[in-house]
């Protein structure tokens, strides 16, 4: 897929894993963090509240107990800007734990809006509920349901809905040794399945001019862009949204000339593999006949 900048990917994969980030919850000035968190090395471009620290044990941080910051990596950061996300938006997060991008969506929908944090493993909604606790999301309601039943539940209802799929975690091999013990082929195609099958569940909750996120922390195209066409192709209300340009200097285009589809290579800008995408639902009026 790289061609000649194989060898950059490569040598950046062979790197420990090389950056720890966290971005602000808006009850903190960016003053108070830098006070309090002395150990700030840059901002991150395409996130207003993120910023990359020098810090080996950021959780052992007073100001991470009082939930004035989460730690996440930038590339994670990078898919909740993909498309804007409106003060007061109805959203829900279907694959939420442990509640990175539920926290950031928290925030972008403020305090007139309404997330829904799903996460279906009864283990995982656990650490799930402690951030969004930790983090005061008042804004913010946890749910452990399995997704044929949210598509049902909430037809039409959300302005915004991310899936942040279940994946063969390609992009994760130099930061877990276990997403490389646990890569199989056999997973590559597992996960596709369960990728279309979640897609197709939950599109229904998308409300009329409403948006889907979709993302994975995998390089496979069976995972990302060809899980993609295939909704799109079965799903023709939903079409492509231009990914917010602040991203584009920082990702590549998905592959196939896929530009909306956003892949972030951890040789471009520091941090994990991911790939992202929005479409957005409009409802067909089928032409009636004659
Ligand atoms: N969005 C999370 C965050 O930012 O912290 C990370 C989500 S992780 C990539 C994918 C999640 O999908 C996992 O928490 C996993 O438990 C969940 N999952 C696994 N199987 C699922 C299924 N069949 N339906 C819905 N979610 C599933």
């Amino acid at each position: 897929m790289l061609g000649t900048e194989y060898d950059d990917f490569f040598r950046a994969v062979s790197e420990d894993a090389a950056v720890k980030a966290a971005f602000l919850s808006p009850r903190v000035s960016e003053k108070e963090f830098f006070e309090g968190f002395s150990k700030i090395r840059e901002k991150i471009p395409f996130c207003d509240n993120g910023y990359i620290i020098d810090c080996d044990l950021p959780g052992k941080n007073p100001m991470h107990h009082a939930g004035a910051f989460y730690v996440q990596d930038p590339s994670a950061m990078a898919t909740v800007h993909a498309a804007p996300v409106k003060s007061g938006a109805k959203i829900l997060d279907v694959c939420a734990a442990p509640g990175g991008k539920s926290v950031q969506l928290s925030f972008k929908a403020g305090d007139g809006g309404l997330l829904i944090s799903n996460e279906v493993d009864k283990k995982r909604v656990r650490a799930l509920l402690s951030n969004v606790e930790r983090m005061g999301l008042k804004n913010t309601i946890v749910t452990s349901l399995e997704t044929d039943k949210l598509g049902k539940m909430y037809r039409g209802y959300f302005d915004v809905v991310l899936v942040d799929a279940p994946c063969s975690g390609e992009g994760m091999f130099r930061k877990y040794d276990v997403a490389l013990g646990d890569w199989s082929e056999k997973k590559v195609v597992s996960c596709a399945a369960l990728q279309r099958k979640i897609l197709s569940d939950v599109c229904e909750t998308v409300a009329n001019d409403g948006l889907l996120i979709y993302s994975t922390c995998t390089f496979s195209e069976e995972e990302n862009e060809n899980c993609v066409k295939d909704f799109l192709s079965s799903h023709p209300d939903f079409s492509p949204v231009e990914v917010n340009r602040a991203l584009l200097p920082y990702t590549h285009d998905g592959n196939g000339g896929m530009s909306f589809c956003r892949r972030f290579y951890p040789h471009i800008y520091p941090g994990e593999g991911q790939f992202f995408c929005a479409v957005s639902y409009t409802h067909l009026t089928l032409p009636t006949k004659a």
